[in-house]
């Protein structure tokens, strides 16, 4: 039986960074601009403690200046508001990641939305949100970035293609379905209301599967020949005892069924990062009036 081709996140993630270090590099040359992103940590959260030090380690290892702030858990809305600002206003700040979640005595909105919307490397904003709706320049959410760039490895023109995204939520499912719709595809989101969902996803040559749900989507729902692009990071203990990471599709299965495909763990997970750092290096040239693909 014919397995797909399975996508290698890791090696097209190191390729981005690669890209975004060469802009760097012609940023600093060309315009004098070293583009820098500040991380605000708050609280001990350990698994946002990890995302934090990748992050910072990788914007240093592409040439960018990293700008640490980790605050106690204890901090004030007032206080976290007041550091934002001084981001905004700081010429050397060309990102701002307030890295999610936040303690509960904390708005998360009211904080998103005071990121100045030029250093919105997260693409929350609601005005980078909508620019992204009506197409214009605008910082786009991470992961579906990088969830594209994978879908157009394997087949760069996703024209005309019967896209269906589950989940619609703000960071991934809707994001990734304007992206999709800017590509050209006729897109369907799915949720958890969704009638049918297993007649939805065989219709469609690309699935994008953003749920938080183990191996959710079955082999026996992808169409063959599919496009499969799995979101997901679940983790789960098997019946060895041992924890592991799976996604949000039955990979084994679906491997066997579908024309391309993304593993998870090595799939769309290291893209996040590296598509942050690109949009710094983007963030960056907006603020300094330089077009997109000159770097
Ligand atoms: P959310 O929980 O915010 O959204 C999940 C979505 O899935 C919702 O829209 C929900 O529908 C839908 N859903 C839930 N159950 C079903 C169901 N039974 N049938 C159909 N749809 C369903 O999750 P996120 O979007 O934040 O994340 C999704 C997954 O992606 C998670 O596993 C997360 O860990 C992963 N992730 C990975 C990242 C990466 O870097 N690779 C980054 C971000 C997320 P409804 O709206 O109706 O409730």
């Amino acid at each position: 039986m014919s397995q797909a081709f399975v996508i290698d996140g890791k090696a097209i993630a190191a390729r981005v960074r690669a890209d975004v270090a060469a802009d760097v590099q012609r940023l600093k040359r060309e315009h004098g601009l070293t583009p820098g992103l500040a991380v605000v940590l708050v609280g001990e959260d350990p698994a946002s403690k990890v995302y934090v030090r990748n992050k910072a380690q990788q914007t240093v290892e592409v040439g960018m200046q990293s700008f640490e702030h980790k605050l106690p858990a204890e901090t004030s809305e007032a206080t976290l508001l007041d550091l934002v600002r001084k981001l905004n206003n700081d010429p050397s700040v060309h990102g701002i990641l307030v890295q999610m979640p936040l303690p509960k005595h904390i708005d998360s909105v009211k904080v998103l939305e005071s990121v100045d919307p030029v250093k919105d490397v997260d693409g929350f904003h609601p005005i980078n949100v909508g620019r992204l709706c009506t197409g214009e320049r605008a910082l786009v959410a991470c992961t579906p970035v990088g969830s594209v760039i994978l879908a157009k490895s394997y087949q760069h023109d996703l024209r005309g293609l019967d896209a269906v995204v589950i989940g619609r939520s703000n960071i991934v499912g809707k994001p990734m379905a304007q992206l999709l719709i800017r590509e050209d595809c006729t897109v369907t989101i799915a949720h958890s209301k969704t009638r049918d969902l297993p007649g939805v996803v065989r219709r469609a040559d690309l699935v994008v599967a953003a749920i938080g749900r183990p191996e959710f989507v079955r082999g026996d729902w992808i169409k063959p020949g599919a496009l499969v692009i799995d979101v997901g990071i679940n983790r789960v203990t098997g019946p060895d005892g041992k924890s592991r990471l799976v996604g949000d599709v039955a990979y084994e299965e679906a491997v066997k069924v579908a024309g391309a495909i993304t593993p998870v763990p090595g799939g769309v997970g290291p893209m996040t990062i590296a598509c942050l750092l690109k949009n710094t290096v983007e963030a960056a040239q907006m603020q300094r009036g330089i077009p997109a693909k000159a770097a």
